[in-house]
């Protein structure tokens, strides 16, 4: 189950417990040896309801499984992100931890 092989939810929160997640991600990343086969992300924490990361996906898809590949498509994804007034630390928050995730999903062992 290649889904399973390589997946994590991290969350990001301001205490070590009882706190809501500041951002969460849930992913899963699909190897062909360094290619992306396929990739899912969601976003907690970010907008009014789970966030599909569709942009980084689809910029992922078929392309190399590197720690550069990672950030660009989470840059891409959060490039059109409107923050409100007390929240704009998301943005940055949510782009590095997109980009931390996947880079110790295609690091895990298969
Ligand atoms: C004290 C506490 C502890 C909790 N502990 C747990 C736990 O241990 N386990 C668990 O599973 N759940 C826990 N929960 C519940 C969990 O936090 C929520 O279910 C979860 O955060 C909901 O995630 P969400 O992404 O839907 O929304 P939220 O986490 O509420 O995030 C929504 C974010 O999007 C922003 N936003 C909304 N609309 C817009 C917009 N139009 N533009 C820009 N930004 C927008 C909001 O300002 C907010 O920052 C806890 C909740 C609390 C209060």
């Amino acid at each position: 189950m290649p889904w399973a092989t390589r997946s994590r939810y991290r969350k990001v929160r301001d205490r070590a417990s009882y706190a809501f997640a500041l951002v969460s991600v849930a992913a899963a990343l699909d190897l062909d040896g360094s290619t992306v086969r396929d990739v899912r992300i969601a976003l907690g924490g970010v907008a009014h309801k789970p966030w599909r990361a569709t942009v980084a996906e689809d910029a992922l898809r078929g392309g190399p499984a590197t720690e550069a590949a990672f950030a660009a498509a989470a840059e891409a994804e959060l490039a059109a992100a409107a923050p409100l007034a007390d929240n704009a630390f998301k943005v940055p928050m949510a782009t590095n931890m997109i980009t931390r995730t996947l880079v110790q999903l295609a690091e895990a062992r298969a």
